[in-house]
């Protein structure tokens, strides 16, 4: 076995169905005036969590958005500042864990993470901020949530697509720790593990959005997806989605989506080993990219009815042949 160094990172995880009803007791190992953040569409969640926090909640603050513009996180540590928070609750996907990394780093308050999608944030000390069009990230122990509740019933409400996308960034994740430069055995187990529950439960969500088994097997591999994107590094994949959302503004969870096949086709020749490990877990041995491709095309395919079974080439020709204004 090749010498190799584990650097295991401090977070506390809660996890399971029901497991919100903890936040408080978890909110008062770390402070006593707790803001919650969220993004705009989640409020409700958020006040939901800031009732079960009674006083110890000082309020909400719905303003995260994607990439984490500087304007934003200025203005939520203004808030954290004029409400005495002593620390913070963000609940939702990347987004919201992102403005609260954005307030540790300027406070070194403690944030409680509640994931509600598959991101990952939650378990790296990686930030992000967005200043003229122009995403800076770097790693910060401060920004690495000491705490993090993973909840399946929250992530019920994701829509399909959405859950597809997110889970595939998720496993995007775990494909490049397998083939990291600094990778190891043990984050190459949790990378393993983190395909084979996404693998297994993303087509089930998309099938059935309320299946809590399946939800509670996502989410499990998310984490697990996260903690390996905390503890190595990535490669081109990470490189590739970071410039093109980044210089274009695309959508995070589907810029992933797309470009892991390919990424993972590009590097198969010189990762025959990851290669492997990803095919197994996916449970078909011999073609990773294929098995990616495959499960992204299965995850996010719109079940939306129609007569004639909905075919890639053929819905291409039909929108050609609109654009050009064609006599059908
Ligand atoms: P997001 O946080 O932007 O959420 C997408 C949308 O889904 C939002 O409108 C949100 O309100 C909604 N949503 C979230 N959970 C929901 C739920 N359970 N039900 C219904 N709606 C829900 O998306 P994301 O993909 O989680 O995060 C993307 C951002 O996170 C990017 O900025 C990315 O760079 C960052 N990110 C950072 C890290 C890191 O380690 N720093 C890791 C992964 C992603």
């Amino acid at each position: 076995m090749m010498p190799f160094v584990y650097q295991a990172l401090p977070s506390r995880v809660i996890f399971g169905a029901g497991a919100l009803d903890g936040l408080a007791e978890e909110v008062w190992r770390l402070g006593s005036r707790a803001l919650v953040l969220c993004t705009p569409e989640q409020r409700h969640v958020a006040e939901e969590a800031a009732r079960r926090l009674g006083d110890r909640a000082v309020g909400v603050y719905d303003r995260a958005v994607m990439h984490v513009p500087i304007d934003t996180a200025r203005a939520a540590r203004e808030e954290v500042s004029r409400l005495g928070a002593d620390c913070c609750v963000a609940v939702g996907g990347g987004s919201t864990v992102g403005l609260g990394k954005a307030i540790a780093l300027e406070y070194g308050l403690p944030i409680i993470a509640v994931p509600t999608t598959y991101a990952g944030s939650e378990m790296t000390p990686i930030w992000g901020l967005t200043e003229a069009g122009q995403k800076r990230t770097g790693r910060d122990p401060s920004a690495l949530p000491p705490t993090v509740i993973y909840d399946p019933t929250l992530t019920l409400t994701l829509p399909p697509g959405l859950s597809a996308t997110s889970g595939m960034n998720a496993i995007a994740h775990c494909v490049e720790a397998l083939y990291a430069v600094d990778g190891n055995p043990i984050a190459s187990l949790m990378a393993e593990e983190g395909i084979r529950a996404l693998g297994r439960s993303l087509p089930r969500i998309v099938e059935e959005p309320k299946d809590l088994e399946a939800r509670s097997e996502a989410l499990y591999g998310a984490w697990l997806g996260g903690a390996v994107l905390g503890a190595v590094g990535m490669a081109l994949h990470h490189k590739l989605c970071h410039t093109l959302g980044g210089s274009f503004n695309l959508p995070h969870a589907e810029t992933h989506t797309i470009v892991l096949p390919h990424a993972a086709r590009y590097n198969e020749s010189q990762a025959p080993e990851a290669m492997a490990r990803v095919a197994r877990a996916l449970g078909k041995p011999g073609d990773a990219p294929g098995a990616l491709w495959d499960l992204a095309e299965m995850a996010t395919a719109s079940p939306y009815p129609n007569p004639r079974p909905v075919e890639r080439d053929a819905v291409r020709a039909l929108l050609e042949e609109a654009l050009t204004g064609r006599r059908p």
